[in-house]
């Protein structure tokens, strides 16, 4: 196989009580690439539509989770690869990532899987740092591997996949407005109180006891976060409307998708998530902030090839 064509779907992450270790894959929202073999060693971004990203190997995410990869391999060829951006970066819902999950999975079946899903979410780190400036795993995880992933820790990296039921859909509400990554970390607080603590975790263990128990009441009461969003969500106008209009519709929960601005929901069901999206989208509209919202069953394969 010389060329390959793959879909690198978006992904949710910091849900709720997960902050900075729970994930979720999308199927509905995604890039495509295009990644083939070149007499050429190393990596070369030849084509990125859809979006203005640097096409220098070093600066894109692309490149650098890529180089990250065919680094300690004896390789006398390269690659070049072709990005067709549909996740307009900066969204919240893993764009950087879905380039960096993109090119170590392409290359990585070009060269007959020398690693496994999993051991590939350790390059697409390392093209993260160029889009945030720390090598995290809570988006490249899902958009590798598909599904819930939870990051269990870093030192080894340790990467859970989380099971969960067959009816969640994610409503995606992406506001046209930029937070900046630094005012978005500044208004964290560095330290949290026991009790933030004790409900957080309290929070995160009923919410992945209830993703492997189908328990939807219990991933309702779960889906909660008392350490981050009380704090990032002024930067989102109108969250808290389109938050309330989304759980009084029915959704099971809502919160920030990764550092925002997308708001997030999760749904029982084709029909309830369609109705939710009605109402956070009426809600939203009063704000005359332009919008795109995406209904969306939970991925469970992640990245994927579409053509060889
Ligand atoms: P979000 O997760 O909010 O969608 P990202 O964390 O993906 O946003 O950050 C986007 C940043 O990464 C932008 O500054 C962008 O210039 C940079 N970047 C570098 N390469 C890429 C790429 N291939 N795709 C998307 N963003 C990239």
């Amino acid at each position: 196989m010389n060329e390959i064509k793959i879909f690198c779907p978006a992904t949710i992450a910091n849900l709720n009580c997960g902050f900075d270790i729970l994930g979720l894959c999308l199927d509905v929202i995604g890039d495509e690439m295009i990644i083939r073999k070149s007499s050429n060693k190393g990596i070369k971004i030849t084509k990125i539509e859809g979006a203005n990203l640097p096409i220098e190997t070093k600066k894109n995410v692309a490149g650098v989770a890529g180089l990250a990869l065919i680094e300690n391999l004896d390789l006398d060829f390269g690659f070049e690869i072709e990005i067709y951006k549909n996740i307009k970066a900066g969204s919240g819902i893993g764009s950087s990532s879905a380039s960096a999950a993109g090119a170590v999975y392409g290359i990585n079946e070009l060269l007959d899987r020398p690693f496994t899903k999993i051991e590939l979410v350790y390059f697409a780190m390392k093209g993260e740092v160029i889009a945030s400036g720390s090598e995290h795993a809570d988006n490249v995880a899902p958009c590798l591997l598909g599904g819930f992933t939870l990051i269990r820790g870093y030192n080894p990296l340790d990467i859970v996949e989380i099971k969960s039921p067959n009816s969640l859909y994610a409503i995606v509400l992406h506001p046209h407005i930029e937070i900046k990554t630094a005012d978005a970390r500044a208004v964290i607080q560095p330290m949290i109180p026991l009790q933030s603590a004790i409900t957080q975790t309290g929070n995160l263990g009923g919410l992945i006891a209830g993703l492997y128990t189908n328990d939807y009441d219990l991933i309702g009461r779960s889906l909660t976060d008392v350490i981050v969003e009380p704090f990032r969500k002024h930067l989102i106008p109108h969250f808290d409307d389109v938050k309330n209009s989304a759980l009084q519709n029915g959704a099971l929960g809502s919160g920030i998708s990764g550092a925002g601005p997308s708001i997030f929901a999760l749904c029982k069901g084709k029909e309830k998530a369609k109705k939710v999206a009605n109402a956070m989208k009426k809600s939203f509209l009063s704000t005359n902030i332009k919008f795109d919202i995406h209904v969306s069953q939970i991925n469970s394969e992640g990245t994927k090839t579409i053509m060889n």
